[in-house]
């Protein structure tokens, strides 16, 4: 392993030449709303650092219809676009010297469908009829390498410079951009609006968004904030707005340094992309993650605001402020911003289990899922890459934003911080905001102010994990005596003859408790004062001394490391015996861990359910997921196998009892997760099967057609679920039609997504066409094909469904979701033939960039099948002594 260097300008990949520096944009935008297409000219500053002949620049599907230098026009044939490599080349008429110079450009460019770029989005507006009241409103996307398509520019994070925007609009309409408004005059067929110029910032971060728009606000310390949507909704924004400020004090605190622009603008886009987007002073959502309806939005819905929010605006300061020189190391951002999200989110909403549970940021299908699992299950197969990355091209920019970037680099973030202590962290965090601030950096910059703070050489611990691929298993051996023997080596699922590794582990253990008569004897006060002691594990081995041969040790304290632990079958036994000692952390990680094991073959499932069966009843939210999730993988493993029956009874029977422990109705005094508990229960009960939950789901659909109030928000999404996953022809289109006529986009997903788990193929063909027509956003409407190709269990309808319209919908797609789409409707499929389909298919019609998704897909269908006829026996055997247990 090399170590990487600190920032440098001059050495920071790329392509364009570092000679020419932009510092300062002026650039006019005037869109053509009924032709979808706009023109623009720019100005912009150069500095000159050599004598160059030539100025090299990127534009995307620009016209470029007149440039001139230092106000001297340049000829036509100066002008040369570079189609495959995004370049625009300018031709100088002489040598121009070191120094200050003027380029202006004039261009147009396309308002498109997708979010790339400057996009175009129909929406309903509040209290308007479906269909015919269709509005029309303007937004941009730019990351990762997108703003070539809205003007000429250094389209590199790492050429930093003040942008000053000036757009025409429709008079009547709102237009925001990352600074304030200086200046807005009526002129023929509408009016100019002039931005402030920005500090000096990455091109990806500019935004403008313009519409029938909107806002609410409010000041916090020295900032405006304002929450901006579409007419009529912006009062949904309430929740968000105080959230912003809470988060702003936050931040403004940890960071060290103030948020630094005069404003900050949480703008809800309803359509155009799926996630957010952390523009400098003016983030874009998807509106179902910003606006939050106290009446109608589950408890689910607002959690996840939260925490988005907290993400896209920690990046205003780690991303923003201070900015990854190269898109090789986006895990700094993302894992950064992603760490820093939960940490805030966790610490004003104690009560949701953050840590434990957390919904993928960028996840379309809104899967929830455990952060650290998520990352852990990619990076332990074939295809997992180090979450620093060497990236050549738009394109492999465009790929890098994976669970890995985002998910390992917060797991590694966090396991760091629980090993130096939360004050020493935040220190080396405040040292490298301080040094770097309008600035660019590499990794190593972090690891040197870690280690400035820390006096640790943070450096070498962490080149394990972030520059090499996957991580370590640690396996416990107990001799009878007081010793523990360590060993380490590389955790792998489906990856036969995996280049051995070492990582510098991090480790934490406790001894938990008494062994089982003991505890009894000594009553519940065990375990309390036990701080968890910590060992670096530099090499293949370590010991660990005088742990007492009859008591539990439980390694990787709450769960916080990076890395899976195996117990012998002495350990084991004592961990077992142990449970109700553990905190709810440690209790979801031995479940992660002993699912892992199975998975990776290096244990039967009699592991992970022998766990299961022991654990003391609780409805504790984390704990109860993973057990869902399981099942759930398992279940639609089974689709179509004979052991599906019986599998799912003895499902049934494991998440019973927490149901009847909770109720259909909310409690008085039940835990704040209660409703979220609820609702997942409700749905993996339907997806099993359960006759009674789905007569429940019935029985609660037809009271809510007459009365919508009678059904609890937190279980809306959940009891529309199961009900359209058994719907006859009436009910479907009884869900479609509610589904037509609401203007909240939450709202609108829930019934669409219930009618993706129908699974009357009859309905699903009904269903998948849905894709290509209008009636959801355009970033949405797509994704309706994976959905049922999950929900229905019928991949191979929505596969011949989708190699038939490809075309259509990948038309509807942004940059990163165009590499992965076409791979990922192949994910729920579990034959090898299928993989070979999908391989012989992407060879034929899928671009080169498509290839890591396409491996990471065919590799998932290849270990379904193998751990679908491995599981199946194992299961049987498993259920079938039940009954002697
Ligand atoms: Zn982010």
């Amino acid at each position: 392993m090399t170590a990487e260097k600190p920032f440098s300008f001059k050495e920071t990949p790329g392509k364009l030449p570092k000679q020419v520096v932009p510092t300062d944009y002026s650039i006019r935008i005037v869109p053509n709303i009924d032709k979808l297409t706009f023109s623009g000219t720019e100005t912009v500053t150069l500095s000159v650092r050599n004598p160059v002949r030539q100025l090299v620049l990127n534009a995307l599907e620009l016209e470029i219809s007149e440039a001139s230098f230092d106000g001297k026009p340049l000829p036509k044939s100066a002008i040369k676009i570079d189609k495959e490599n995004e370049l625009l080349i300018l031709a100088l008429p002489s040598e121009v010297a070191a120094g200050d110079h003027t380029l202006a450009l004039s261009f147009s460019g396309k308002i498109n469908q997708q979010g790339q770029g400057l996009f175009y989005m129909h929406y309903q507006e509040q209290g308007s009829p479906p269909v015919a009241g269709k509005k029309i409103m303007l937004g941009t996307q730019f990351e990762a390498t997108d703003a070539r398509r809205f003007f000429p520019c250094w389209d590199e994070p790492v050429f930093r410079a003040r942008f000053q925007l000036t757009a025409v609009v429709p008079e009547n309409w709102l237009a925001v951009s990352n600074m304030p408004i200086e200046t807005e005059k009526n002129i023929a067929g509408g009016k100019e609006v002039r931005f402030a110029a920005t500090p000096p910032m990455s091109s990806y971060l500019n935004v403008f968004v313009a519409g029938g728009l909107d806002l609410i606000e409010s000041r916090s310390w020295q900032t405006q904030i304002r929450v901006i949507a579409t007419k009529g909704k912006a009062e949904l924004g309430r929740y968000a707005l105080e959230a912003t400020a809470q988060i702003l004090g936050y931040y403004n605190d940890y960071f060290g340094v103030p948020y630094p622009l005069p404003k900050l603008d949480q703008i809800a886009l309803p359509g155009g992309f799926g996630g957010a987007m952390e523009n400098w002073g003016g983030i874009t959502y998807y509106e179902s993650a910003l606006l939050f309806d106290p009446k109608n939005s589950s408890a689910e819905t607002k959690q996840n605001i939260y925490e988005v929010i907290a993400h896209e605006m920690a990046h205003m300061w780690f991303g923003d402020l201070v900015t990854m020189a190269w898109w090789d190391n986006l895990w700094l951002n993302e894992g950064f911003a992603s760490w820093m999200g939960t940490k805030c989110t966790a610490h004003f909403n104690p009560q949701w289990e953050v840590w434990l549970r957390r919904e993928l940021p960028r996840d379309p299908t809104r899967r929830v899922g455990i952060v650290k699992e998520a990352a852990m299950e990619s990076d332990a197969r074939a295809t997992t890459h180090p979450i620093q990355q060497r990236i050549a091209t738009e394109a492999e920019a465009n790929s890098a934003f994976d669970d890995i970037t985002y998910k390992k680099g917060q797991s590694f973030l966090r396991m760091l911080e629980s090993f130096l202590g939360e004050d020493v962290f935040r220190d080396g965090i405040r040292r490298y905001i301080a040094a770097h601030k309008y600035s660019n950096t590499t990794t190593t910059d972090l690891w040197n102010a870690l280690s400035e703070a820390s006096k640790k050489p943070i450096g070498e611990i962490a080149a394990g994990w972030t520059a090499q691929p996957g991580f370590p298993v640690v396996r416990v051996k107990r001799g009878g005596d007081e010793k523990v023997r360590l060993t380490q080596e590389r955790f792998t699922v489906n990856f036969k003859n995996a280049p051995a590794l070492q990582w510098k582990i991090p480790l934490t253990y406790s001894i938990v408790g008494l062994p089982a008569e003991a505890s009894a004897q000594a009553g519940a006060s065990a375990q309390a004062g036990e701080a968890p002691a910590t060992l670096l594990m530099t090499g293949k081995t370590a010991t660990l001394q005088n742990i007492p041969a009859d008591r539990s040790l439980k390694l990787n304290v709450n769960g916080a490391g990076n890395y899976r632990v195996e117990y012998d079958a002495a350990s084991w036994k004592l961990l077992l015996e142990a449970l109700p000692k553990l905190g709810v952390e440690d209790r979801v990680n031995l479940l992660s861990d002993a699912w892992a094991l199975v998975q990776a073959g290096r244990a039967p499932v009699s592991l992970y359910f022998g766990l299961v069966e022991k654990l003391p009843a609780s409805t504790e939210l984390a704990e109860r997921e993973q057990i869902i999730n399981v099942l759930d993988f398992i279940n639609r493993l089974f689709v179509n196998n004979p052991e599906r029956e019986k599998f799912q009874r003895y499902a049934r029977s494991l998440l019973r009892q927490t149901f009847e422990t909770l109720g259909w109705e909310p409690k008085e005094g039940e835990l704040p997760t209660a409703g979220n508990l609820r609702a997942s229960l409700i749905k993996a009960l339907g997806d099993l099967n359960d006759p009674e939950i789905v007569a429940g789901c019935r029985e609660r659909f037809e009271k809510y057609l007459v009365n919508p109030a009678s059904l609890a928000p937190d279980l809306r999404s959940s009891v529309l679920a199961v009900v359209g996953r058994y719907a006859d022809e009436k009910t479907w289109s009884k869900l479609h039609e509610l589904g037509l006529k609401t203007t909240s986009n939450e709202e609108k997903q829930n019934y669409y997504n219930a009618l993706a788990e129908s699974i009357d193929p009859t309905l699903v063909k009904k269903t998948l066409p849905i894709a290509l027509s209008d009636e959801l956003p355009t970033s949405r409407a797509l994704f309706i094909v994976p959905l049922v190709a999950r929900d229905s269990g019928r991949p191979d309808l929505a596969w011949e469904f989708a190699k038939a319209n490809m075309k259509t919908l990948l038309a509807k797609t942004d940059a990163v979701g165009a590499n992965q789409y076409a791979a990922s409707l192949f994910t729920f499929f579990c034959e090898d033939s299928r993989a070979d389909e999908l391989k012989s298919y992407a060879k034929a019609n899928l671009s080169p960039a498509s290839a890591p998704a396409v491996a990471k897909v065919m590799d998932e269908v290849q270990f379904r099948a193998e751990f679908k006829k491995r599981l199946a026996p194992q299961l049987n055997a498993w259920i079938d002594g039940k009954e002697r247990r």
